[in-house]
């Protein structure tokens, strides 16, 4: 029954690293951006609206991205447990979260940080742009994401960090290694409160 986010700045290997702790946990990892991706690559209604946002390295609504959250949070697979990832990144998604979260007598275990210096964001950035693609991963897009990410970000990692669940993880380096710390952090955290 373990619950889960995870933060971090774009190219900072969230996504990865998500997968790698949800297995660990036994928890499904849940990705706000590949869910917002899918749509978008499948022209539902929803990834129609959402692609000029992540095309402009945009925050799609908040009342988009909660409704969104809602729906996924009340799956059956999410009961036992989960990662999400790339959410909450607003103020106003901390509150809906709580609120969904409450609603269902549910509560966060801990949150990860994943923190790392904008230039290794930057190089990992333009190294994932010729293995995938992504739309958004152009210079000005990345910067215009780095910028959101520090100012409008920062403020759900403060909320978290002021409650005393934020576990802060070294995001440079290996990834492999940067698994295995942030595993370990986690299981420490979960066992006793005690933070890196
Ligand atoms: P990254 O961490 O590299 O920014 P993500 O896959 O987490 O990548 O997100 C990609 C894009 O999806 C974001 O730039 C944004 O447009 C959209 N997105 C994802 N999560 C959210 C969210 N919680 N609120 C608003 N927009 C979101």
């Amino acid at each position: 029954m373990t619950r889960l986010l995870i933060i971090g700045p774009p190219g900072s290997g969230k996504g990865t690293q998500a997968v790698h702790i949800a297995r660990h946990f036994s928890i499904p990892a849940v990705s706000t951006g590949d869910i917002f991706r899918t749509n978008v690559s499948n022209e539902t209604p929803l990834g129609v609206e959402a692609a000029r946002y992540l095309d402009d390295g945009a925050l799609v609504p908040d009342d988009l991205t909660n409704a969104l959250v809602k729906d996924r949070l009340l799956e059956a697979d999410l009961q036992p447990g989960f990662l999400l990832d790339g959410y909450p990144r607003t103020a106003t998604q901390v509150t809906e979260l709580d609120n969904m979260l409450a609603s269902q007598s549910k509560r966060l275990d801990a949150v990860v940080e994943l923190r790392a210096p904008d230039s290794e964001l930057e190089q990992r950035m333009l190294q994932r742009a010729k293995e995938q693609g992504r739309k958004d991963d152009t210079i000005d897009v990345f910067r215009r994401r780095l910028d959101l990410y520090h100012n409008e970000t920062h403020e759900v990692v403060a909320v978290y960090a002021g409650r005393g669940m934020l576990v802060s993880i070294d995001g440079s380096g290996d990834p492999g290694d940067i698994t295995e710390r942030a595993i370990s952090a986690v299981e420490k955290f979960l066992a006793g409160g005690v933070k890196p």
